[in-house]
């Protein structure tokens, strides 16, 4: 592995040369200096980095840039890199912008130029920074090569689920010299994508999702035959009771279907959660629960879908598809809500070749300079806007209503209009998908009055809304009428309790109608669909829990 890098970033080719001269000076021997001289070029010699698996540990980014000033730079290089130490460079006159940097991107430390003499003004900040970054360092990773089609279904599966479950990974197209080359080498041809090379060099042709997740080091089958507690689905609502209870103790094993993160780990930017004023990404956020489940003593079980929940004295089982099963003395249901599906002609086919479900984030840089339409009017679609308005040359918001008023908070509502490359079109709808290898036209209608218009674009990203994931539980626990998780009071029936229930107390809050099984997050009747909510359900089912065990 090379060494871990400083990076600079400055669009004055003398400050950049005196700078990344004075960083060789005294950390060359120990760090790669690597210098660009755009925020682009930079966040792009980045993403190489972290394609290759390796680590930077400072990034010092100029503040006043064309296109991409520092700040814009290094709060999309903390996506890719979160632990490495970030200083501003800036002249007297932006003080201010430095300050309010340090609030935006956490930055650690802005420094005034002219920085001379290096001894006493930069060597000390870069080597406090370099101590700081040593303490927690990212560890290197080994990469992981993909090489498909641009516009093939399971291509995007692949790569999706790698982000989801924040592997790193190389994207190599099957038509290019390189793609061609690893498939000949692994004696395969453009027919058999996609392809995954992993870092110990197995290839995997079409692989399935548990296959994959095995390969690239995610762990797939639980260590134990039975734990205190099981919780099922790693959104915001299992990773807070899996922190919850594995921090207080209790052998814990969180299962997830696909990937960490849930629905939150597809939002763009959460602005809305306790203690991020700026907002965070829903990658991160995930990240940090993640390692903070894991550190707390957790088992993450990825690509594990549960099929069938059963009862057994004072232990509940927990079957698997593949006939494997998991017992505990409680379970947390934290299995939220998956996407409703658009019903018009044509989306099906080119589901995945141009129409997404969700913000599909990993898509957004191939969206570059082009026209990208979202259908829905809630935050989430909000959102996605705000976020693919960095990279299309024009986002177009289809909503049926008249307006975003009853749907979207107004926080949202105010920054898409802020926004000069968004459109939102009231009353429009979705009436056809068209095109032959992926999506190239799209029918709207008007509802009201029939009116068709047809209009070209290569990206349709749909947000409407919800069901829970529910069907799997059968008859095991009571569910509403939509299939949402009966709990506590809501079980009571004119102040009856539910049939078969025999414990002579009442369900707890977030129990359901089967003792010991908690409901936690969007999956839970009447829950507040929010990232808090389901974190803070989550947190309050292991007290319940530990009532529960204490009561046994
Ligand atoms: C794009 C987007 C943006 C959003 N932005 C915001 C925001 O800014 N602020 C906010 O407060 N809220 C936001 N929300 C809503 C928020 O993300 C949800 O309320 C929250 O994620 C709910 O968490 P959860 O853990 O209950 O469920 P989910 O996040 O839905 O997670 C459930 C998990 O369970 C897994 N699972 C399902 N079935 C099974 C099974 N049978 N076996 C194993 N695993 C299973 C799923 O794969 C999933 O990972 C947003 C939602 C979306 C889609």
């Amino acid at each position: 592995m090379p060494n871990p890098a400083i990076l600079t970033v400055d669009d004055d080719p003398a400050v950049s040369r005196a700078v990344s001269r004075d960083l060789r000076r005294r950390y060359g021997d120990r760090y790669r200096v690597v210098r660009a001289d755009s925020g682009d070029n930079a966040l792009e010699a980045l993403r190489e980095i972290k394609l290759r698996g390796e680590q930077v540990a400072v990034l010092l980014a100029d503040y006043r840039m064309p296109h991409m000033n520092g700040i814009q730079f290094l709060e999309s290089a903390m996506d890719l890199f979160p632990l490495a130490r970030r200083v501003l460079l800036t002249a007297y006159a932006d003080t201010d912008a430095a300050i309010d940097a340090i609030n935006l991107v956490d930055v650690d430390h802005y420094l005034l130029k002219p920085w001379n003499p290096p001894e006493e003004k930069l060597y000390p900040v870069v080597d406090s920074m370099l101590d700081a970054w040593r303490a927690s360092p990212e560890p290197p990773a080994s990469e992981v090569r993909v090489v498909g089609h641009r516009w093939s279904a399971p291509s995007f599966a692949v790569r999706d689920f790698l982000a989801r479950n924040l592997v790193p990974y190389r994207w190599l197209l099957a038509d290019e010299p390189e793609g061609g080359r690893l498939l000949a080498a692994a004696g395969l041809t453009a027919d058999d994508v996609p392809l995954v090379l992993t870092s110990d060099g197995k290839t995997l042709a079409a692989p399935n999702e548990a296959d994959l997740a095995v390969h690239v080091g995610l762990t797939t089958t639980p260590s134990l035959e039975f734990y205190d507690l099981v919780v099922v689905g790693a959104g915001p609502a299992g990773l807070g009771a899996a922190v919850y209870g594995a921090s207080e103790g209790l052998r814990t094993v969180l299962v997830e279907q696909r990937a960490t993160g849930g629905q939150a780990g597809q939002s763009s930017r959460i602005e809305n959660y306790l203690g991020f004023p700026d907002g965070v990404s829903g990658a991160q956020l995930t990240d940090r629960a993640r390692r903070q489940a894991l550190r707390f003593g957790a088992e993450l079980l990825t690509t594990r879908e549960a099929i069938g929940l059963e009862s057994g004295g004072t232990s509940r089982l927990l079957r698997f598809g593949d006939g494997t099963s998991i017992a505990a003395h409680a379970v947390v249901l934290a299995t939220g809500v998956s996407y409703r599906m658009l019903d018009a002609p044509g989306l099906d086919e080119l589901t995945g070749r141009g129409v997404f479900y969700g913000s599909a984030s990993t898509e957004a840089p191939s969206c570059f300079e082009q026209d990208v339409y979202i259908v829905g009017g809630a935050n989430s679609a909000g959102q996605a806007a705000v976020h693919f308005a960095r990279y299309a040359s024009r986002v177009h918001m289809l909503i049926r209503g008249a307006d975003l008023r009853h749907s979207m908070s107004s926080y949202l509502i105010q920054q898409i209009e802020a926004i000069g490359n968004i459109t939102v079109w009231p009353h429009s709808e979705v009436a056809e998908a068209h095109g032959d290898e992926h999506l190239e036209r799209l029918t709207v209608r008007d509802p009201r009055s029939g009116e068709t218009r047809d209009v070209d674009t290569s990206w349709l990203f749909i947000f409407i809304g919800a069901e829970p994931r529910t069907g799997w539980l059968d008859d095991a626990v009571l569910r509403d009428r939509l299939g949402f998780v009966l709990t506590g009071p809501d079980l009571l029936c004119e102040g009856k309790r539910p049939p078969g229930w025999t414990l002579p107390r009442d369900p707890y809050h977030l129990e359901s109608s089967m003792p010991g099984v908690f409901a936690a997050g969007d999956v839970r009747a009447a829950s507040v669909k929010r990232v808090a909510s389901a974190v803070g359900e989550g947190a309050m089912a292991v007290s319940l829990i530990h009532r529960y065990l204490e009561a046994q």
